[in-house]
């Protein structure tokens, strides 16, 4: 890869809500790449139950990233790697917050590279706060009437009161 091309990443994740640990790691992913695709993926199964749709997800990334103009919001269906290919985006993030989650995260990247043999997956740990926060257990609390003001930012904070009448 030559100097000059930008580096383009795509960070891909259900992000229901997004969360301080996923702002944690785009911000990061600014440091070491020239433009971030925050991907909203459509999930074919949906074994989650989702609080948000798709849309209104992407439109909460959207609020969060305001200022950050080399941050872009999407929505996308289908394998990764062939919407990664389609934007250019050769640098697959994703965060690792536990040994947990490294089991997982290892196959899909491994999986990737055997779909498309030019992209690469790089890890990145959240900050040390972060690493015991998902969106399902934001989901949870905020469910239940907790205060969860200190995991999310106040567009998301937002959202979740109006969605959950609080
Ligand atoms: P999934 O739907 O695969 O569980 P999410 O949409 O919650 O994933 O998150 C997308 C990516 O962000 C995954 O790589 C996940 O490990 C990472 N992630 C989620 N929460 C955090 C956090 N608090 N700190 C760091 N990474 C996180």
């Amino acid at each position: 890869m030559s100097q000059a091309q930008p580096v383009i990443a795509i960070y891909p994740g259900s992000f229901d809500p997004l969360t301080r640990g996923h702002e944690d790691i785009a911000r990061r992913t600014l440091r070491i790449a020239d433009r971030l695709y925050v991907a909203v993926a459509y999930s074919p199964t949906q074994t989650k139950k989702s609080l948000f749709t798709v849309e209104e997800r992407v439109e909460i990334i959207r609020d969060v990233f305001a200022g950050e103009p080399r941050v872009e919001p999407v929505a996308f269906r289908g394998l990764l790697v062939d919407f990664a290919r389609e934007r250019g985006a050769r640098v697959v993030i994703r965060g690792l917050r536990a040994v947990s989650d490294f089991e997982y995260e290892l196959q899909m990247a491994q999986m990737n590279r055997e779909l498309w043999d030019e992209v690469e997956t790089v890890f990145l740990a959240p900050e040390l706060e972060y690493s015991f926060l998902s969106s399902s257990l934001v989901r949870e609390v905020a469910g239940l009437g907790g205060d969860i003001s200190r995991f999310v930012s106040a567009p998301v904070m937002a959202r979740l009161e109006a969605k959950l009448g609080g």
